[in-house]
Formats: structure tokens, C-alpha cells, sequence
């Protein structure tokens, strides 16, 4: 890990944090030109394009009639996955759901004289969700994207997912797919399967909006597609920061680090801290743990592209080091980590004291798992319910409102030279006008 010193005049110019603030920055030059060409093409043809995608990308044989997941492969899931795992999931779905219906959002009326104004909340008919299909299982990815969509009253949660070398699904995401309550499942994936929702095919239904993480073409075709279709946001790698003082474990920081570090070799992994034995040593315990780590590879890889210890004038400092990188996920190891939040302003997910590690809340805690990140957490927030709703506007006058309201109106109508906008007033005007002189 490097360790950099930020106890200097001009410390937000120090090259290594400069470095780590541009980090979600470049993301599609290499794969812009292929990513467009699929999505067009899928536009054009539809189920043809999307099934040669799928013989070429991932050597399946896809055709109308498979390429939907049948009920019985979802059955079939329940019986190969442990009973303890659907256990865990079960209790996950159930701690999402109810921290997730603290989101839900009212629609709301006010009233004055002769006005009624308001704002009606509907949920999204239809939404699809992206499960990532290529090199691991993310069963906990599914209960995130679909349990606020759920909880939200979206009516259609059309699940993507590709099969890889055969037809098959991974049980585990089909189980978490149907404890989620996940309404259809299609057997595609990557950037043409992301399109297939977008427009909809033969036999893929179009969505309104596409949720859910995926690998760079996954993500490139996401954000080509917004406006066809709403998305969540274009997600980069993972990434922690952990705020440390004295009191902090460097044996735990370590860990937490590394459990970001192994999920991609450009994951981030990053210490803050104003105490040097607390960096030493968590330097030294990542180091050796590393050795040990299944994911190995990819872990050492990651640390090795961003992987930091910042060093700090204290723990306020801290913070502000903290606010610039805005992580997606930040961990206060501190001893009164309430104290620090109000100085807080840009992380996805803040985990406070020293047993709240990101892991609890990657599953089960309730919070969302998908967050900004590459610094987007200055102006992104967690998925949620409110991601699957949109407002309507409310308004009426009776006779009296219109005469409240109309004079200032027809000015601005006529000040911007609008002149049926001036007249729809006028005429309105003018039977009140012609009401009076009858009385
Ligand atoms: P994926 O499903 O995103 O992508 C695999 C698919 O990409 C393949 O099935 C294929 O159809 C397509 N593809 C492969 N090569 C291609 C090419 N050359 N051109 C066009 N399309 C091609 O699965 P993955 O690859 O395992 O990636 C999953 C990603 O999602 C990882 O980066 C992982 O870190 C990320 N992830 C993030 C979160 C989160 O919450 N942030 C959670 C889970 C996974």
C-alpha cells in the first residue's frame, strides 16, 4: 500500500489524492464503439441480433421458446441451494424490505381558497433488473435491486440474467430471484440483453426503467440507453474508506479492506488516518493477509492500483480527506463515530464503530448495497424506493382561484409574447365578465 502524507499546506493537490478523486473518470473510450454497434443492432433486429449475441458472447443457443425461465427451473433452484443459504436470504429480503418502507413517499395536496395543489406518486409499471451472470453468483445483488421495487407497487419485475455455456441459471440467484418476488426471468445478458429490456423484442418485454450492476459493456449500454429508459447510475468499481483513530483494530481495518479489494483489481481500498502505529500496522496486516486471500490475484492487483494510507493532522482532517474522495462505501473506526457524522458530507453508506463492517451491510443490515461510487456520492444517493416512482403535479381552480391567479398570469403571458397563452386566460375572463354584467 502507499502511504502518502497529507499533514502539508496544499494538501488537495497532493498528486496520489488528485489521482483518486479522478478515478470514476474514462470509463468508455475502449468499449464505446462495439457497445453502440450491439445496441443498434438489437434495435434493428431484435430476437435474431439478441440470440447471435448470446451464441457469440456467451455459447448458448438461445430461441423464443427457452429463452424465457420457466417456474419448474425456479422450483428446481429450491432444491440444489443449502437450506441454510435460503434461510440467510429469507432473512435478508425480510431486514431490506422493512428498513426500505421507511422510503415510501405519499402523493400530497394542499389547499387555499378556490386551489388544490398537489403531487401524485405512482410507481413504475415496469421495471427490469440486471443480475450479472458472467464470472460469479450475486444473489444479495438481487434482493438490493428488487426488494425496493417491490415496496415501491412496481407491478412487473422483469429480471435479466445470462446463461453462460449451457442453459442454466445459477440456483442462487433463481431462489433470491423468487424470495425477492421477481414477476419474469430471461436467460440474457451484457449489453444486448440490456437493450433486448430497452426495446423490447419478440419476446422480451420493454421496460421502463433498468436497474442492477454489470461489467463495462453492461454499464456502457446502460448509460447509451438512458432516455429510451431511466437507469439507476452508471456504476464503477467498489471502493471503501476507513476513517481510523487509536482506538481502531488494525487487524479489522485490514479485513475491510481487503474484502473490497478482492471484489476487482480496480476496486479502492483506502485508509485515513492521524495515528502512524494504527497505519503501520494495518499496512502490515493487509499485507499478510493478502498471502492468504482466495481471491489473491485480484486482490494484490487491486491494492496495488488503489490502495492508500492517507495520513492525517487528526480526525477531522480526516473527514475533509474523506468528503474529497466522497466513497461509495466509508467505515469511521473511531471511538465516538456519532461525533464525526455531522462532518460527513459525500460517502454512499457511512458505517459507524468498530463492529459495523461493510460486510453486514453488503447482506443483511437493511440499507441498500447499491451505491455511488468513483465520487459520485457528492450528488448520487443509495438505490431505493424513490427510484421507482415518479410525481405527477396536481392542479385545480375553481371560478374564485381563477380570479385570484389570472391577472399576474396574463401578464407574463403577454410579457412573453405568448399570445394564446394570453388569450386562454382572457376568454376564461371574459364570461366572468359577461356573468357580471348580467347580475
Ligand atoms: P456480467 O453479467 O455483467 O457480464 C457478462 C456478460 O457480458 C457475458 O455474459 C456476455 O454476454 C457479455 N460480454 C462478455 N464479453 C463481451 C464482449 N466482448 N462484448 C460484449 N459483451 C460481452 O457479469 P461479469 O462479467 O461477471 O461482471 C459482473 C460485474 O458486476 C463485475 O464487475 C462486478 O464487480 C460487478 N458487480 C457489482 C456489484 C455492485 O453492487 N456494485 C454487485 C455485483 C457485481
Amino acid at each position: 500500500m502507499k502511504v502518502v502524507n497529507l499533514r502539508k499546506e496544499g494538501w488537495k493537490r497532493e498528486p496520489e489524492l488528485v489521482r483518486i478523486k479522478n478515478r470514476g473518470q474514462g470509463l468508455e473510450s475502449k468499449f464505446a464503439q462495439s457497445v453502440l454497434e450491439i445496441i443498434e443492432n438489437v434495435r434493428n433486429y431484435g430476437d435474431s441480433a439478441v440470440f447471435s449475441y448470446a451464441k457469440k458472447f456467451d455459447k448458448v443457443d438461445l430461441t423464443p421458446e427457452n429463452v424465457k425461465v420457466s417456474d419448474k427451473e425456479v422450483e428446481e433452484a429450491f432444491k440444489k441451494v443449502p437450506k441454510e443459504v435460503v434461510e440467510a436470504l429469507k432473512f435478508a429480503v425480510e431486514r431490506v424490505e422493512k428498513f426500505h418502507q421507511h422510503q415510501k413517499e405519499n402523493s400530497y395536496f394542499v389547499t387555499e381558497p378556490g386551489i388544490v395543489l398537489g403531487q401524485k406518486v405512482t410507481p413504475l409499471e415496469k421495471v427490469g433488473v440486471y443480475v450479472p451472470g458472467g464470472k460469479a453468483a450475486y444473489p444479495s445483488s438481487v434482493v438490493m435491486n428488487v426488494v425496493p421495487a417491490k415496496v415501491a407497487g412496481v407491478e412487473r419485475v422483469v429480471m435479466i440474467t445470462p446463461a453462460v455455456g449451457s442453459l442454466e441459471i445459477n440456483p442462487y440467484t433463481l431462489v433470491a430471484a423468487k424470495l425477492s418476488g421477481v414477476d419474469e426471468i430471461y436467460r440474457v445478458g451484457g449489453a444486448h440483453g440490456v437493450a433486448a429490456i430497452a426495446f423490447g423484442t419478440e419476446t422480451i418485454p420493454k421496460v421502463d426503467k433498468i436497474v442492477g450492476p454489470g461489467n463495462i459493456f453492461v454499464a456502457l449500454a446502460k448509460k447509451f440507453l438512458f432516455g429510451t429508459v431511466d437507469i439507476d447510475m452508471v456504476a464503477g468499481p467498489s471502493e471503501i474508506l476507513v476513517i481510523a483513530d487509536e482506538t481502531a483494530n488494525p487487524d479489522w481495518v485490514a479485513t475491510d479492506l481487503l474484502s473490497q479489494a478482492e471484489h476487482d483489481e480496480l476496486a479502492g481500498a483506502f485508509l485515513v488516518t492521524h495515528d502512524n502505529r494504527i497505519a503501520e500496522e494495518t499496512v502490515k496486516a493487509v499485507h499478510e493477509k493478502l498471502k492468504r486471500l482466495k481471491r489473491k490475484e485480484i486482490a494484490e492487483k487491486s491494492i496495488e492500483n488503489f490502495g492508500t494510507v492517507f495520513l492525517t493532522r487528526d480526525v477531522y482532517h480526516s473527514c475533509q480527506v474523506a468528503n474529497e474522495i466522497a466513497p461509495e462505501h466509508l467505515e469511521v473506526a473511531t471511538k465516538e463515530p456519532f461525533a464525526l457524522l455531522d462532518y460527513i458530507k459525500h460517502a454512499g453508506a457511512i458505517f459507524l464503530g468498530h463492529h459495523t463492517c461493510e460486510s453486514l451491510g453488503d447482506y443483511v443490515l437493511g440499507p441498500n448495497h447499491v451505491l455511488p461510487t468513483g465520487g459520485s456520492a457528492r450528488f448520487f444517493s443509495p438505490l431505493g424506493v424513490y427510484d421507482f416512482v415518479k410525481r405527477s403535479s396536481v392542479l385545480y381552480v375553481s371560478q374564485e382561484g381563477f380570479n385570484r391567479v389570472s391577472g399576474p398570469a396574463r401578464e407574463l403571458a403577454e410579457c412573453e409574447g405568448l399570445e394564446a397563452h394570453r388569450l386562454a386566460v382572457e376568454v376564461r375572463e371574459a364570461i366572468k365578465l359577461v356573468a357580471k354584467s348580467l347580475e
